[in-house]
């Protein structure tokens, strides 16, 4: 029993000595990959993934993680990736934004020093019309980030992130669950 499993399109989903390539699937040197975004399926040898349409909806409330694409004066722009309580990696569900006013309580005066480019958030969602997103409470900020010198995954260190390769030291909103592989 081949336990069923989201995939992405490019995803390798199994080998051909293994599976017959079905719907959903192409083969490549051997290797099975998912043709679609979707579940996998096996029926009789035969690898499938069939495709998923529905996506949940992001609402007021949601628990989401999102990647830093921009940095703004005043907003970091977001690309929601997931949503909690959703096993599954989200695309194109659109560019959320974080406001300055919303990364933490009391005024943030750089929101480059919350923020930074391609790090990894866990934030509120506050208005799902306008996709805005809060990182006020403890749990919410950065929960990965790496070094913007030398791309090493940066550690927490009190209230800063320190790469433990070349010792850059960045202030972030950090969330309390940075680097403990949980959100
Ligand atoms: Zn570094």
């Amino acid at each position: 029993m081949v336990k069923s499993k989201f995939v992405m399109p490019g995803d390798r989903v199994g080998y051909a000595e293994e599976f017959l390539a079905g719907e959903g699937v192409y083969e490549e040197n051997g290797e099975l990959f998912a043709a679609v975004a979707g579940e996998t399926v096996v029926e009789d040898r035969v690898l499938k993934v069939k495709p998923i349409k529905e996506l949940p909806k992001i609402v007021k409330g949601d628990v989401v993680l999102g990647r830093v694409v921009d940095v703004k004066n005043s907003m970091a722009l977001v690309e929601i990736v997931r949503k909690k309580g959703f096993d599954r990696e989200l695309m194109h569900t659109g560019i959320a934004t974080l406001h300055i006013s919303n990364v933490q309580d009391g005024y943030t005066k750089d929101l480059s020093n919350s923020v930074g480019y391609m790090d990894i958030i866990k934030a509120r969602v506050v208005d799902e019309n306008r996709l805005s997103l809060s990182t006020k409470e403890p749990e919410m900020g950065v929960i990965h980030s790496i070094c913007s010198v030398c791309k090493t995954p940066m550690v927490k260190e009190g209230d800063k992130l320190k790469c433990p390769n070349c010792g850059k030291v960045e202030l972030k909103k950090i969330s309390k669950d940075y680097g403990t592989g949980e959100w």
